[in-house]
């Protein structure tokens, strides 16, 4: 026996992820490396056989911790047995075992890597000779033995290498050719290996492997004075003059503090472990920021540092952003124009038309800005049009205003655009992208660049077309949803409560993504953007901003 070289700085490989490695290695490298990992409900019933076999195992059991830096290996034997004279350990799986040709029940490639890892662990840190492991695969109630040879040792040397070697890469592993494997995968809605496939082969048909819908509440905290707390594993919301209200943290998808509420360190600290995102918006509607605990690896944004300080791949983007908004204004004013006849609201659809054709030339940042910014001009010109000529001429929109607004048109949309800058932050950090290095918007206000660059996409359908759509049907009145400061015009606490009903009862609608073809709610296609994007400087294709208004 020997031990391989290892990376000091690296240390010691868990033998669970040399499980992983034995899948695919790509699995490994985004759970060892960038240190991504899920929870799905095959990952809690895997570890609650464990918790179950321990309680079971009594004195049988004998569960043990190694770790041995000569090999660069450590992990935790399911279970040690004594047959013979021999040590015998036996690793639990919930499953069923795979099956040779002749129908014979076998272990999985990555299981037995996994035993086999194990033995050689023992033998090296015992000092014995291990003759065998077994698995067992509760399903189907089988028993299947692994023999130890050299071959099995050899197997697990190469693995230690191929791990070391990937811990120092900075390059992700492409997915796995067989995709049967991504089907089971828990990060499958991290890797998204069906968009990559589609991005090769533009006649692939994915499967839906990202989650169509997040049903977790998101909690808005309106009421100054209220505070979140903690209390055991759940969050709990106190209110003045009501009573207290808590929330299991599997029934929390973000927290979004407004005006002067308050949260404990505490709920901070449970929220950041949780993965629940923490949001503050001021009493005016302004987005504040949002609390970053900057988890996991560095790989990620030193990626998006090297792709984002190439100018060329900015332009692109920036181009792929701003037919995005465009088409999608564009399509909006065609539907609402559908019943009216003005003849500005045609013109308006005409030019953004012609304008569009000339996004793909911009040479420049420079110029793309000023083609957005005649669009968004042509945009907002048209806009009283596609309002109801039966709304009340305070309710009515007379140009785009905004820091502060103006009127209540421009005051409802500078709050959606707010909501939607914390949901786009929120997509961000999820992802774990860094949100000050954008590759369109320069840093020039308190506003995270990339957060402003992604916005673009959304700023339609998700605040632009229910605003309207509210207006339209009558939903707002100027003098009970809104208050007035000087020139500002703010919604007050009954109005900012019914946007945040509409706004979010938008975001939970269900959208097909024209080129993946499959059908996911705007809350979840947030996220799917900022992932998509990502995979433009992994090498994984383009599918980033194809989205359009139909
Ligand atoms: S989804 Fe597929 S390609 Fe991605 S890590 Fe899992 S098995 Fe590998």
């Amino acid at each position: 026996m020997f031990a391989p070289e290892i990376d000091n700085l690296t240390g010691t490989i868990r033998v669970s992820a040399l499980h992983a490695l034995a899948y695919c290695e790509r699995l490994f490298y985004l759970e060892e490396v960038e240190e991504l990992y899920t929870q799905n409900p095959e990952v809690f019933a895997g570890r609650r056989l464990h918790a179950e076999l321990e309680k079971q195992e009594g004195e049988d059991w004998e569960e043990l911790f190694l770790e041995s830096a000569e090999l660069g290996l450590r992990g935790k034997v399911d279970a040690l047995r004594e047959r013979n004279g021999q040590v015998i350990p036996y690793e639990h799986k919930r499953g069923k075992a795979a099956q040779d040709s002749q129908n014979k029940p076998e272990a999985w490639e990555s299981d037995r890597l996994q035993i086999l890892a194990y033995a050689y662990l023992l033998e090296y840190s015992l000092k014995v000779t291990i003759p065998e492991g077994r698995i067992r695969y509760h399903a189907d109630n089988v028993l299947v033995k692994v023999s130890v040879d050299d071959l099995g040792r050899h197997l697990v040397r190469d693995a230690i290498n191929r791990a070391n070697t990937l811990r120092n890469s900075p390059l992700r592993p492409p997915v796995t050719t067989n995709e049967r494997l991504c089907t089971r995968c828990s990060l499958a809605p991290v890797c998204l290996p069906e968009e990559a496939r589609l991005n090769h082969d533009r006649e692939w048909k994915p499967i839906r492997l990202f989650p169509e819908d997040d049903d977790r509440p998101i909690i808005h905290v309106l009421e100054p004075g209220a505070s979140v707390g903690r209390t055991g594993e759940q969050l709990k919301i106190s209110r003045r003059d009501q009573p207290v209200e808590v929330l299991p943290v599997q029934q929390t998808g973000q927290v979004v503090l407004h005006s002067f509420s308050q949260i404990s360190t505490q709920a901070l600290h449970f929220c950041a472990d949780q993965g629940i995102g923490v949001h503050f918006v001021s009493g005016g509607g302004r987005y504040v920021g949002s609390f970053d605990s900057r988890q996991g690896s560095i790989h990620r944004r030193i990626r998006q540092y090297a792709a984002l300080t190439d100018e060329g791949l900015c332009l692109e983007l920036s181009k792929q952003l701003v037919t995005c908004r465009g088409q999608s204004q564009r399509k909006f004013l065609m539907r609402s124009a559908r019943n009216k006849e003005h003849p500005s609201l045609k013109d308006a659809i005409r030019q953004l038309k012609v304008m569009l054709k000339q996004v793909p030339r911009a040479h420049s940042l420079a110029s793309l800005l000023g083609m957005e910014g005649n669009m968004a001009a042509l945009y907002f010109g048209a806009f009283s049009h596609i309002l109801s000529s039966d709304l009340p001429p305070e309710l009515h929109f007379f140009g785009r205003n905004r820091r502060p607004p103006r009127d209540c048109c421009n005051a409802l949309l500078s709050f959606g655009y707010a909501l939607l800058l914390k949901d786009v932050m929120n997509a961000i950090l999820t992802v774990g992208l860094e949100p000050a290095l954008g590759f369109y918007h320069q840093p020039r206000t308190q506003a995270p660049p990339l957060a402003l660059d992604l916005m673009e996409i959304f700023r339609v359908p998700l605040v632009d077309m229910p605003v309207v759509a509210s207006l339209n049907r009558g939903q707002w009145s100027s003098s009970e949803d809104f208050e007035k400061r000087g020139e500002a015009v703010w919604l007050n606490d009954v109005g900012r409560k019914k946007f945040i009903k509409i706004y979010e009862s938008r975001k939970q609608e269900s959208w097909k993504h024209p080129i993946t073809q499959y059908s996911l709610t705007y809350r979840r296609l947030l996220e799917l953007e900022v992932r998509l994007l990502e995979k433009t400087w992994n090498g994984e294709g383009n599918l980033f901003a194809q989205i359009a208004v139909r």
